[in-house]
């Protein structure tokens, strides 16, 4: 799934709490960006594996949402809002493509690594590849309850980011052609 796909999942999870603490909007938002994106930078190391933890994420983030729901503060709810946000991001890449760049041919069936088993889980392509049309869909859906719960530099963020990943849809089976081949 697209990055803004995963941020959006991240702000939908966290609004209802954003509802209940309006002080903390602001570190759950935070919090909800950074770890929907994060992940993500293992893209320079093993991408998928380096910085996604599917099962060991789980871990992390439920004693974090307990804490941050138990001790509410700025730091216990923008770590919690990290945390859930990022093993949310790890967990549904199963459910996307494989991580190259054209994962509509179906070539790897590596969807993101598993620490704990130590093996590779494999895609189930419920959204085909990153920018597929469900991909933009499914973002839009998850961007609706974000921009009803948050203001100010969070709805400029998700509309500015709804308008990259349409343009990025558009694109995405051309950027393949554009891409040099040692690239891939
Ligand atoms: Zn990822």
């Amino acid at each position: 799934m697209m990055a803004t796909t995963h941020v959006f999942a991240g702000l939908a999870a966290v609004a209802p709490v954003a509802v209940r603490f309006p002080e903390f909007a602001t570190p759950l938002a935070v919090g909800a960006v950074l770890g929907g994106l994060a992940p993500d930078f293992d893209l320079v190391f093993t991408h998928r594996r380096t910085l996604h933890f599917p099962v060991v994420g789980l871990a992390v983030a439920v004693p974090a949402a307990v804490l941050g729901t138990v001790a509410p503060s700025s730091p216990t709810l923008g770590a919690a809002a990290f945390a859930v946000t990022a093993w949310l991001h790890a967990a549904s890449d199963a459910i996307g493509g494989g991580p190259e760049m054209d994962p509509w041919n179906e070539r790897t069936e590596r969807a993101v690594y598993d620490h704990v088993r130590a093996r590779w889980v494999r895609p189930r392509r419920w959204v085909r590849y990153d920018g597929a049309p469900e991909d933009a869909v499914l973002g839009i859906v998850l961007a609706i309850l974000p921009l009803a719960v948050f203001d100010g530099w969070v709805t400029a963020a998700v509309v500015g980011g709804v308008a990259v990943s349409l343009v990025y849809a558009l694109l995405r089976r051309r950027l393949v052609a554009w891409t040099p081949d040692w690239l891939e």
